[in-house]
């Protein structure tokens, strides 16, 4: 059976807009008049979508779903904007989730970080309301958490501990431990001591995260954060058919473990051979830490910090042998770099393994590059890497002003060189970094191009950067497409592609672009079939 979608405004990247489309067999069949003189009343079903707007469904290039599913099943306390509001919801979920269920801890997020100067939240706040079991929330950056004392007592977390490397647990001036720890090497004292959830719970969680997405129009998403046991949770909700939307898990190596973990990593790759809507092939490599917490590695120190330039994970010649370890197995790269002094040794990593490994397509990616160099921005072009960036953090949000720009002056209104990047030939793909912020492209889609709050009516931040909605849409869509070596299938509405669109209550591009969030999403297909 066929489906002829008329009178919609047909978008599609690079492409006039057209009219009407029709579809068969899950691919698209013909778009514009060509639809139209094709369309056979009899047989055909007809849509009429006059004045609504079809794009191509969303991509999401970064993203975290398992940790975004696992969050949800916590206190809500993401986008409460105090302290009392954030104990409240601690206390509200405690009461109604008894201790007997994980060892009776509590783990959730992600409260605002900005709401206590400086960052640090004390154990003590939470004693106040939940002192008998342990409570541990991530912070919106994802590269802290803030626990209460019973956590810091399991961990064996004292003044006499010192702090691991390349992590900090945040202490009073006698050397106890507040209740905030920064970074993953510092977070795992506690993390690690967390128990295992139950299959169940974990299949649950990629279940809700895969559902929210495809509400919000994304039917493919990278998960960019694959612990050992992750890629097994991926195969399980596969096998249980509760995944709506495609999957590119990247796995997760460090300077430490790299080396042993390489089997591991490539058997189970091989988990998901045959297996279309998972794709297993990337690796992530963490190369800084976050400019929100201190640790972004950068080129010249932090204006509070004169002796201190952040913290790079990987020593140069290391970062290089793993990342061509990797990329002579044919896994694609996955560097997080925000700091310049991180982006640089990202590049430089890759530019090594052009020269060690046999020529190929790699598109290697590096994710954030909040702060390039001037020196250094030509060669993501000639180095054929993909700028991954997250288009809702383009704007002076509370995190810029009271965490980063005091960390790094000047240098706050040079992150997301937007419009140098598209200058200097860079190939741009958008990720949310859910549960970082939102999973909404919706909503994510316009800050780009104004440089705002969305919804807001302030002045632009850098407005010099601005970029246009075409750009911004094409980096939500045909370029995630690209990173994902899917740019033939998805991505694009075009005829012999896969049929995955959204059709949209209006046109986006005769809004003004602060309200592009208000649109609605009336619909989202997979291969040509309704997925919500
Ligand atoms: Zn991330």
């Amino acid at each position: 059976m066929r489906l002829f979608l008329d009178g919609a405004t047909i978008y599609s990247p690079g492409s006039p807009a057209r009219r009407g489309a029709l579809i068969a067999n899950g691919k698209i069949l013909a778009i514009g008049q060509k639809a139209l003189d094709l369309f056979d009343s009899a047989t055909d079903t007809r849509l009429d979508l006059t004045g609504k707007f079809v794009a191509p469904s969303f991509g999401d290039g970064h993203s975290h779903p398992l940790f975004a599913g696992r969050e949800a099943a916590g206190p809500a306390v993401t986008g409460l904007t105090s302290i009392p509001e954030i104990l409240a919801e601690i206390g509200r979920f405690a009461d109604t989730h008894p201790a007997d269920r994980n060892a009776g801890w509590i783990v959730g997020g992600a409260y605002e970080a900005a709401l206590v100067p400086g960052g640090d939240f004390e154990a003590s706040w939470i004693d106040e309301i939940v002192s008998d079991r342990p409570v541990v929330l991530h912070a919106a950056d994802h590269h802290t958490i803030w626990v209460n004392s019973k956590a810091l007592e399991i961990a064996g977390i004292t003044s006499q501990m010192p702090d691991p490397d390349g992590g900090s647990i945040a202490r009073t001036t006698s050397g106890a431990p507040k209740g905030t720890l920064r970074e993953p090497q510092a977070m795992n004292l506690i993390l690690a001591k967390i128990p295992t959830r139950t299959i169940d719970d974990e299949v649950d969680a990629l279940a809700y995260a895969s559902q929210k997405l495809l509400h919000q129009g994304v039917t493919y998403t990278n998960d960019s954060w694959v612990e050992p046991g992750m890629a097994q949770i991926y195969l399980e909700a596969y096998k249980r058919k509760v995944l709506d939307i495609d999957f590119n898990i990247s796995f997760l190596v460090s300077p430490e473990n790299w080396r042993e973990e390489s089997d591991r990593i490539c058997k189970e790759r091989a988990l998901f051979d045959g297996i279309a809507s998972i794709n297993a092939s990337s690796v992530k490599f963490l190369a800084d830490g976050a400019l929100s917490s201190g640790t972004a590695a950068l080129l010249e120190p932090y204006d509070d910090q004169p002796e201190f330039s952040g913290i790079k994970i990987w020593e140069d010649s290391e970062l290089f042998d793993a990342v061509a370890h990797f990329d002579a197995l044919g896994f694609q790269a996955h560097i997080h770099a925000i700091g310049d002094r991180a982006v640089r040794q990202a590049l430089d990593a890759i530019e090594e393994i052009s020269t060690r490994n046999p020529k190929r397509d790699r598109r290697p990616v590096i994710v954030h590059a909040q702060l390039i160099d001037d020196v250094d921005l030509p060669r993501f072009a000639a180095l054929g890497v993909i700028a991954n960036m997250q288009p809702l953090w383009m704007y002076l949000d509370p995190m810029n002003k009271k965490l980063i720009a005091p960390r790094i002056g000047y240098r706050n209104d040079l992150q997301y060189r937007m419009r140098d990047m598209i200058n200097a030939g860079v190939a741009i793909a958008y990720g949310s970094d859910w549960p970082i912020t939102s999973e909404s492209p919706l909503l994510a889609l316009g800050v780009p191009v104004h440089r705002t709050e969305p919804g807001s009516v302030e002045l632009p931040w850098q407005e010099d950067q601005a970029i246009t909605l075409e750009e911004s849409w094409a980096f939500y869509t045909s370029q995630i497409a690209y990173q994902n070596f899917r740019e033939h299938e998805v991505g694009r509405l075009e005829v012999g592609m896969r049929a995955d669109f959204i059709i949209l209550n209006q046109n986006p591009f005769s809004m003004n672009p602060r309200d592009i969030h208000k649109t609605e999403i009336e619909a989202v297909y997979k291969a040509g079939v309704p997925a919500i």
